[in-house]
């Protein structure tokens, strides 16, 4: 799995262990395996090149797991009288598969439990996130979730999971690598052992992005460790997990982007001069009114800080994101 290829550039902040491949599972299709119902794949090679530099994918086909063949006659999802939504055989409504796909993830749970992200193929009724079309009297309506990737998530409602068609968008790209990554640093604080104190760690390494995607739940996030006991870790760990990937989920925005920067600011107030200020108040200026991207004022505030340093900011991942997040380009 872990092929020992450096996946980030080191940081100032840069935590040991950092340097495998991350796990991620993904749709056995979109890797080219020719294991669709037709005998065809959908081969990806954004996902396979670029992401495969820095993801270990592992690849799983449901429909093969559950006994179907390649070729195979086409499934989907079809809404009974009763209301139910089952997956059956295309040419035959009496074959259905919702069980198996559905015991199918179930198995996988332990796999599942490992992995820091998940790749799904779009519109399928096994692997699908959302819109998969439900079929019923009328014409088909796109509100179905393919019935083993609805398990998995029901199973692992914190594990990021993305499908290959929404990958194309940069934003949703750029918020699902930072969800990887993220997690990919709770799995490896997990696999030492966490403790009350490593918590607390990770969340203030955490802080700045949380915010710079949601102020409301960061504050939850706050509320959350400032009123758990240190006996219970694990319990608060995993409600901790939920609610951060939750609010890693909402988008950052720029004007979210600006207020964390003026946070940040605030630890220079008094090391800086007048004219380093001015200079960095212009910058963040900018970057609000979309005259400049968020590298622009980061750059800048790692520069102040080198000469100023602040264990905190440090320490922080929204300091590194260009670096920690593959230097994908920031749309924001
Ligand atoms: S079940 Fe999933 S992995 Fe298999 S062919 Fe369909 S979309 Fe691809």
């Amino acid at each position: 799995m872990a092929s020992g290829k450096v996946i980030v550039e080191e940081t100032s902040a840069e935590i040991e262990g950092q340097h495998s491949k991350i796990p991620i599972g993904i749709s056995s299709c979109l890797l080219g395996e020719k294991v669709r119902y037709d005998g065809g794949h959908k081969y990806n090679p954004y996902i396979v090149k670029t992401l495969g530099q820095y993801f270990d994918f592992q690849a799983f086909c449901p429909e093969l797991d559950i006994g179907l063949g390649v070729p195979r006659k086409p499934i989907r999802l079809s809404q009974q009288g009763s209301g139910a939504i089952r997956c059956i055989a295309v040419d035959n409504p009496k074959l259905d598969f919702t069980d198996a796909l559905e015991k199918s993830a179930n198995e996988k749970k332990q796999w599942h439990g490992n992995l820091c992200g998940y790749i799904l193929k779009k519109g399928s009724p096994s692997c699908a996130m959302e819109r998969v079309k439900i079929w019923g009297d009328a014409t088909p309506i796109r509100e179905g979730t393919g019935i083993y990737a609805g398990k998995m998530m029901e199973n692992f409602p914190y594990l990021p999971i993305e499908e290959e068609g929404r990958l194309g968008d940069a934003v949703l790209r750029e918020n699902f690598i930072r969800r990887v990554f993220i997690m990919h640093r709770w799995m490896q604080l997990k696999g030492q052992g966490m403790t009350f104190n490593d918590l607390l760690k990770f969340h203030a390494r955490h802080k700045l992005i949380v915010m710079s995607h949601t102020q409301d739940r960061y504050r939850e996030l706050e509320q959350l460790l400032a009123a758990a006991g240190k006996d219970n870790v694990l319990e608060v760990a995993e409600e901790y997990l939920l609610k951060l990937m939750q609010a890693l989920k909402i988008p950052a925005t720029r004007g979210k982007h600006v207020i964390v920067l003026q946070h940040i600011q605030g630890y220079l107030k008094k090391p800086l001069n007048a004219a380093d200020k001015l200079e960095l108040a212009d910058t963040v200026e900018k970057y609000r009114l979309g005259q400049l991207p968020l590298s622009v004022p980061i750059t800048l505030l790692k520069h102040f800080f080198r000469k100023h340093p602040d264990e905190y900011i440090a320490n922080s991942w929204y300091m590194n994101l260009d670096s920690d997040e593959m230097s994908l380009p920031n749309p924001i």
